[in-house]
């Protein structure tokens, strides 16, 4: 029998070229057994202060890890959460703490039993999953951003792109409503009608419902897909007006951290496309609790994977297991926590992304590139 022997911890800070070029943080963790196998798991922490805490909460719980069974992860996961109960019940920092260490579990268990991580999921039942650009817009020309990501359907190999607005850049997307639309007009002009088009409000805007019922039935006229968060979490008198007024699909639900908080806010039926981070929500365990929510209740579960190629990889691997997944968000242009970081980056081909089929999660992060990005 396998038994945990170590609990490492890994924050980095790195420059994010599809944001800009700003810094963003995560934490990664690594286990290992005394056979010398290891498992790798990540939590989206993106701040430097909620990073450098993640990582005192997953070193605070490391005796409880060490000595372990590596096979008897779901019960190492309860635990914890009862380790935690007064200070991780039902979300914050100590959720991106379990994140990590789950998924870091459930990569190890999985190259214990010599299986992709899928497979020890029960199995995919599709083998790869449309993919699309999840993106930012930066230049102050609505029609060289209307071009650019266009061509990441014509071009590169996605089914479609998201973008988010009030982000940093110049295109000030997300403020003036005939200004916005229009935006949507050269998205559709550019990508063609088949392409999946998503906007995501951000949470820098706020809209009135009067502007976002105009702004949204304006982008319905083009076929969008789904409007992401286009009001706070919890303001579901508006949701509940906007969505009467709209044909597309409302998404949200990505700031929840466990499976509670989701089914809070799916309880109004307000919510179509569930957005869930398994680097926050409680790793695949809390994931695949949500995932369950999601699938009784027939909407659409979303990985918010907009992260390292992990994140990517065990998110593809858990969506590929449910039918109730539309597509898989990846971030296009080139970065160091998916392109530098593997060996193998995870990427778009013919519109789609495969579900990986190594052993457990399928990469495993460059001990020297987590070096080069540490954050001090
Ligand atoms: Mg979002």
């Amino acid at each position: 029998m396998s038994v945990i022997s170590a609990v490492d911890v890994f924050p980095v800070q790195y420059p994010e070229p599809n944001d800009s070029g700003a810094l963003r943080c995560l934490l990664f963790v690594r286990i290992r057994s005394d056979d010398g196998a290891e498992g790798w798991g990540e939590a989206v922490t993106m701040f430097p202060g909620a990073t450098a805490a993640t990582a005192i909460m997953v070193e605070s719980v490391r005796e409880l890890i060490v000595g372990r069974d590596p096979r008897a992860n779901v019960a190492l996961w309860h635990d914890l959460q009862a380790e935690a109960w007064w200070y991780g019940h039902r979300g914050g920092i100590f959720s991106f703490a379990l994140s990590a260490i789950d998924v870091a579990l459930w990569d190890l268990k999985a190259r214990l039993a010599g299986l992709p991580l899928v497979d020890l999921l029960g199995g995919a039942r599709v083998d790869s999953l449309p993919v699309i650009a999840s993106t930012h817009a930066f230049d102050p020309s609505l029609e060289v951003e209307a071009e650019r990501h266009g061509r990441y359907v014509t071009e590169r190999g996605f089914q479609g792109f998201k973008i988010g607005m009030g982000k940093r850049g110049e295109t000030h997307i997300g403020y003036e409503v005939g200004r916005d639309i229009e935006f949507m007009r050269l998205l559709r002009e550019a990508a063609g009608p088949d392409a999946m088009i998503m906007l995501d409000r951000g949470k820098k805007i706020t809209w009135t419902l009067d502007d976002a019922i105009a702004r949204v039935r304006g982008f319905d006229q083009y076929d969008l897909k789904w409007i992401e968060e286009p009001f706070e979490p919890d303001h579901s008198d508006e949701l509940r007006a906007l969505r009467a007024q709209v044909s597309c699909l409302i998404a949200g639900g990505e700031r929840e951290w466990d499976v509670h908080g989701y089914e809070n806010a799916l309880a109004d039926g307000m919510i179509d496309v569930v957005g869930c981070d398994v680097g926050r929500a409680g790793g695949v365990t809390g994931a695949l609790q949500v995932l369950a929510v999601v699938e009784r209740e027939h909407r659409w579960f979303n990985s918010h994977a907009w992260s390292s190629a992990v994140n990517t990889a065990v998110s593809i691997a858990l969506s590929a297991t449910s039918d109730r997944v539309l597509l898989q968000e990846l971030k296009p242009d080139i970065n160091p926590m998916q392109d530098e970081l593997v060996a193998e980056p995870i990427r778009a081909v013919d519109g789609r992304v495969a579900v990986p089929t190594g052993d457990g999660i399928g990469v495993v992060p460059e001990l020297d590139v987590l070096k080069h990005y540490a954050l001090s």
